[in-house]
Parts: C-alpha cells; structure tokens; sequence
C-alpha cells in the first residue's frame, strides 16, 4: 500500500438554515500517494461538499482532514493560503479563469502570489505548456479561446505549482466530446507522469473510467467503491451497473 495523501475520518457536514441539512454523514475516506479516485453519486448526494471540504472552501461541521500530515483547518489563514497554493490544485467545471488577464497571467497567477522569480516563473510556464499543448495561446485572452482550451488553461494553472493533490469537481461538465477526452488523457499524464495524485468528482461513467477506483456518495454517506482491473471497457460497464443500482444516473446532474 502506497502512503496517504489524503485521510478523511468521519466527515460531517451540515448547513444551517431555517432546518439543519446534514449533507455529508459521517465519511471515511483515504487516497493513497499517486492514486487517481473519481467521486460519483446522484445529483445533491454531497459530491460538491466533500470537495469543498477537503480543499477547504467549506468549514466541516466535525471530522478531521489530513492532507500530507497537515490538518488544513488547524492552519491560520496565511498558513492556509500558502498550504493552498503549495498543496493543492483546483480545476471547476466553469474553469474559473480571470477574464481580465491574458491566458500566460492566468497561468502564472499562483506564482505571482508567491512571489517567485520571473525567471523561474517562465521556466515552469514554459514546462507546463508544452506538456498541455497550448504555447500557441499563452498570449490570447480567455474569450478567443475554446472551452477544451479554458479547461487546458485551467489545468495548467492547477499543475504549475506541482500541487500534491489535484481536485476537479465535474471538469469535463461544460465541454464536448472531443475536448472531454483531450482533458482525461491530460488527467491520467498528470497522474502518471507528474505522480499527482487526483481526486475527481463526475458524473459521466465514462470520464470516471479513467481513474483507478471509483466511490460512490449516496445521501451524504459512502456507498461503495469499485476498482478498475486491466479491462477499461469492463470497469465502464461496472460503473453503469453501480449508478442504475445507485438511482440517478449518467443524465442526472
Ligand atoms: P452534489 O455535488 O452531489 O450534487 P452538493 O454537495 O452540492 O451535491 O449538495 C449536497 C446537499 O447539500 C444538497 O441537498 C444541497 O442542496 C445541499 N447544499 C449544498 N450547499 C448548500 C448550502 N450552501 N446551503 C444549504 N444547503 C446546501
Ligand atoms: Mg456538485
């Protein structure tokens, strides 16, 4: 067994309103160094809200997170924004760039904030854009671009700080076919040939094939996981058996 990146214990998260809403009960959850993990479940069975929490957009309500032995919550906030840009890396389903900001600023952003040395900051863009493929656009603006394209870009400026975690809530939900396979095949180099580990919420069976293990979130509890042997096609066919079994499948965002 490889080392934890990632342990969860008894996650819980509620949201408090004029009732309480318990949206995650209790999780237990590790992801082992280099793992890739896809999270699925129907639409509002806490997918979004286990990923907030452990990137530490969402407070929990109790339970511990433990990222490369750091509990995030236990840090104060320069602590945290620093463990942020160093440990993790987000990619979102509407890519989140800076309109504002040429393709190359929106890359560089998280370097910029950590005041690394231009030389330095061009060297890594010039790594992370070969491995993408997109140095023909570092000078465009995100709105002469196409959505695979903002995906790439979104992508590269979640890997140019070589993040130890990777974490992508639906990030091929607002892309066509072909740009959904262009960014899984990124997703497995990332994890196979940078070695980060990624955890990915989705609910397309087939970008869920991609990764190693598959967990299933059901009304804010795990519900099963399922792992991928040597057949693809195979652990695809599982993953729909597992969803019709689940309820809410492959069209129920
Ligand atoms: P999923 O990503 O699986 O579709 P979410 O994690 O977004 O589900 O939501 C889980 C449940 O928590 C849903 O019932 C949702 O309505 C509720 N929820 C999510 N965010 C909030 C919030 N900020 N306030 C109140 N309820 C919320
Ligand atoms: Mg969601």
């Amino acid at each position: 067994m490889s080392n934890t990146i990632l342990k969860v214990d008894q996650l819980q998260k509620e949201y408090s309103g004029e009732i309480i809403y318990k949206a995650l009960k209790g999780i237990d959850f590790q992801l082992g160094e280099n793992e890739f993990v896809a999270v699925m479940g129907p639409s509002g069975s806490g997918k979004t809200t286990f990923l907030n929490c452990i990137s530490t957009i969402d407070r929990p309500t109790s339970g511990v997170i433990t990222i490369n032995s750091k509990n995030p919550y236990d840090l104060d906030d320069d602590e945290l924004a620093k463990f942020r840009r160093n440990e993790l890396g987000f990619v979102f389903q509407d890519f989140n760039l800076v309109h504002t900001l040429t393709v190359e600023e929106n890359i560089l952003l998280p370097l910029a904030l950590d005041s690394v040395q231009a030389n330095e900051m061009n060297k890594r863009l010039t790594g992370v854009a070969e491995f993408l493929g997109i140095e023909g656009i570092l000078k465009k603006r995100t709105f002469e671009i196409s959505g695979g394209q903002k995906q790439r870009v979104a992508i590269a400026r979640a890997v140019i700080h070589e993040p130890s975690l990777l974490l992508a809530d639906e990030p091929t939900g607002n892309l066509d076919s072909k740009a959904v396979n262009d960014v899984m095949s990124l997703f497995e180099s990332i994890n196979k040939r940078l070695k980060t580990s990624i955890l990915m919420v989705t609910h397309d069976a087939y970008v869920a094939s991609y990764a190693q293990r598959v967990v299933f979130i059901k009304d804010g509890t795990l519900y099963n996981e399922i792992h991928r042997g040597k057949n693809k096609q195979q652990f695809y066919q599982e993953i729909m058996d597992t969803l019709a079994f689940l309820g809410g499948g492959q069209h129920e965002i």
